[in-house]
């Protein structure tokens, strides 16, 4: 095993006293509260972080209003796009740091880190440039009465909504910050940010990038700190025009009836489900495995789209289980900053517990843990790749999102009670259907709850494809042309001539 060397300019950031990002300017607020940053590998505080309050809300938000109305205003809809890409360029030409420190805070191998944080970040920002100048209303033929020969025409105009609160979760504190932001400032859209505690360094980091790369002060703002304290003093703020949040079922609601009752009513939420991936009864074993492992072990099962309840075609099971503990077992397991692992730490000690509470969750019930279900002897928040067979689809772990990397599995002979048991769920983030018999799997789609449906793959996202959950896993969508009705207001103007 032998880990990257860390940059000097990592370490050096590291060794920085760490705040906000308010108005273009690095500062630590006036808050005498810290909190640590932990590296989930070794357990060891590698930053001390300056909690925010009232006053850095305050003070993030106005700087947000002030070039909401003033500066970007005045910036041509070209020249915004321009801004996100010359952002793109310097996310790659950093990318090697922002990588390491994405991978330090959140315990992702970095190979992962450098492709999605980094490399997925710097294609979200173009995409959404590209948009800049095509956000447009139309024209419309009205038919009033004419009394007098008097005409009438109309049109509509999207206009940027305001001041966007983004909150943002630990597992890619990068990638889901960039989606939001991206999204705000291509639609003409300022930002206030708040990382999760976990993962509070790279955005500002990033920040400091927007600078160099022309975004004028006050168009993206940080502020670290709890989500009881800064994200509730953000969402009810005055100023706050619209939220866009990416989290857990339960903050997404509580975020949702406080967006209610403060009027706020313009929100975004990307919540977590109990997605599943079935394979139909034509896939060969090999086959089921390679997708199993794509669909759910990737960066430790903590990816919000990824598969946790998968169907197997009853033939199958044992075979399939069999193999996929084979190929688990030869997972490499380590460092995050080594490039051959395959697997790093659960992201923090509170995720950590969670998952060794939901493996004991499984014993008590008395589902078969068929291969993994503790954690590994060694320092950090290390548990091993797991799979459940489950007992029925009752169990716990067959219904409630672990998002670590436990499979639960059970078996079907019918394809009609395949559709029923995967729709058996308040949730609808994503599901996979795996099949060579493509017109089965098209009949298929309509009849499946999800936000998004992958055939013969799991997990990947890309831009251009509206991303978002249905039921319980949220409201909205990213990506496509569908971000823009969450970001701009239409307005109709009606004219007698
Ligand atoms: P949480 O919901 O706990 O937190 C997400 C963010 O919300 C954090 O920044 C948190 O701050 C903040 N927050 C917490 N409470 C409040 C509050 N009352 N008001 C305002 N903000 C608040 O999720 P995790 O960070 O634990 O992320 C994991 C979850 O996110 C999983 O359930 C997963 O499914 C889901 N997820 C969904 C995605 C999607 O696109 N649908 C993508 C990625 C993750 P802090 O923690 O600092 O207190």
């Amino acid at each position: 095993m032998s880990e990257i060397n860390l940059l000097e300019s990592v370490t050096a950031f590291l060794r920085r006293s760490h705040g906000h990002y308010i108005n273009g300017v690095s500062i630590l607020g006036q808050e005498n509260e810290t909190f640590s940053v932990v590296n989930p590998a070794t357990g060891e505080t590698i930053a001390m972080v300056n909690q925010g309050g009232e006053n850095e809300v305050n003070q993030a938000m106005q700087a947000a209003s002030t070039a909401f109305h003033g500066v970007w205003a005045e910036t041509s809809p070209m020249e915004r796009g321009n801004c996100l890409n010359r952002l793109a360029d310097l996310l790659l030409k950093n990318s090697e740091q922002l990588a390491q420190l994405e991978s330090l805070c959140s315990g992702k191998p970095i190979q992962l880190s450098r492709m999605l944080d980094v490399g997925a970040s710097a294609d979200y920002l173009r995409y959404f440039a590209g948009w800049s100048s095509k956000i447009s209303g139309e024209t419309l033929d009205v038919s009033l009465p004419s009394f007098k020969g008097e005409k009438y025409t109309a049109f509509t105009r999207r206009e940027p909504i305001g001041v966007v609160v983004g909150i943002i979760p630990w597992n890619f504190s990068i990638m889901i910050a960039i989606w939001k932001l991206g999204a705000a400032l291509t639609s003409g859209c300022t930002v206030v940010l708040k990382p999760s505690e976990y993962t509070p360094l790279t955005m500002l980091r990033v920040a400091e990038l927007a600078k160099e790369a022309g975004i004028p002060d006050g168009v993206i703002n940080i502020v670290n700190g709890s989500g009881a304290g800064v994200g509730t003093h953000l969402l009810t703020h005055p100023l706050c025009a619209k939220v866009t949040f990416t989290g857990s079922v339960p903050t997404g609601k509580l975020i949702g009836k406080s967006v209610m009752e403060h009027g706020l009513f313009r929100a975004t939420l990307e919540l977590g489900g109990k997605n599943a991936a079935a394979f139909l009864s034509d896939m060969p074993v090999e086959k089921i495995v390679d997708g199993v492992l794509e669909a759910g072990y990737m960066n430790q099962g903590q990816i919000c789209a990824a598969a946790e309840r998968f169907y197997i075609p009853s033939v199958h099971m044992d075979a399939v289980l069999k193999l996929l503990s084979e190929r688990l077992s030869a997972m490499k397991i380590g460092s995050p900053l080594d490039e051959t692992t395959e697997m790093g730490p659960l992201a923090n000690k509170e995720h950590y517990e969670k998952i060794l509470s939901l493996f004991e969750k499984a014993r008590q019930e008395g589902s078969e843990i068929v291969y993994g279900g503790h954690a590994l002897e060694r320092k950090g928040f290390f548990v091993m790749p797991t799979v459940i067979r489950a007992k029925s689809a009752d169990d716990t772990l067959m219904k409630e999102e672990t998002f670590g990397p436990i499979g639960t599995f059970l078996s079907y002979d019918d394809e009609e009670e395949l559709i029923a048991m995967m729709n058996a769920t308040p949730f609808g983030l994503s599901a996979s259907l795996w099949t060579n018999d493509l017109g089965k799997a098209m009949r298929m789609t309509s009849r499946i709850e999800a936000g998004i449906l992958w055939i013969n793959m799991h997990t990947f996202l890309d831009p251009a494809v509206p991303f978002g959950g249905v039921k319980s896993s949220g409201m909205g969508r990213e990506f496509g042309s569908a971000f823009i009705e969450h970001y701009t207001e239409l307005k109709s103007v009606i004219m007698r001539y």
